[in-house]
């Protein structure tokens, strides 16, 4: 019997404390804005200089550029873009070295899938991943507000 007040007691006591756990995956957890997460991709800004792909520790990258379509410009535009997250280790080392912060990290960490095939990811699913991109990264995009949500 005492061991069941003692019991009691306890949980009576703990139930006026803040709670310590998350309701993650219904409330998702909000990630400091250091968070090394999923890359967004804008194909505008990509001049297609390779920085990214020579970086890259474990060579998930791969990209292919075509002439510009404006015969008075000079040099290529981005024709594909992709990463394999299967090898991606989130090191944040081609958004450092991206010239024009054509990529950069967002705080988005989801990628669980059922097929691996599934984490190859291409330039349009990187592009629309346009959500909670890190704000240091995100002062040259005119389409991106403070906080890297859409305008
Ligand atoms: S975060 Fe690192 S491992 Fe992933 S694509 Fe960029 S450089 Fe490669
Ligand atoms: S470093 Fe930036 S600009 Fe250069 S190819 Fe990679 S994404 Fe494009």
């Amino acid at each position: 019997m005492r061991g069941l007040v003692k019991g009691l007691g306890i949980t009576l006591k703990n139930m006026t404390k803040p709670s310590v756990t998350h309701r993650y995956p219904d409330v998702p957890l909000p990630m400091p804005d250091r968070f090394r997460g999923i890359q967004y991709f804008d194909p505008d800004l990509c001049i297609v200089c390779n920085q990214c792909v020579r970086i890259c520790p474990t060579d998930c990258i791969t990209l292919t550029g075509k002439k510009h379509p404006d015969p008075e410009k000079k040099g290529k535009v981005i024709d594909t873009y992709d990463i394999n997250f299967e090898i991606c280790i989130l090191c944040d080392l081609c958004t450092e070295v991206c010239p024009t912060e054509a990529i950069v990290m967002t705080n988005n960490y989801e990628l669980a899938v059922y097929s691996r095939d599934d984490l190859f990811k291409n330039m349009e699913w990187l592009h629309q991943n346009d959500e909670n991109v890190r704000k240091e990264n995100n002062l040259n995009k005119p389409n991106l507000a403070p906080g890297g949500n859409k305008k």
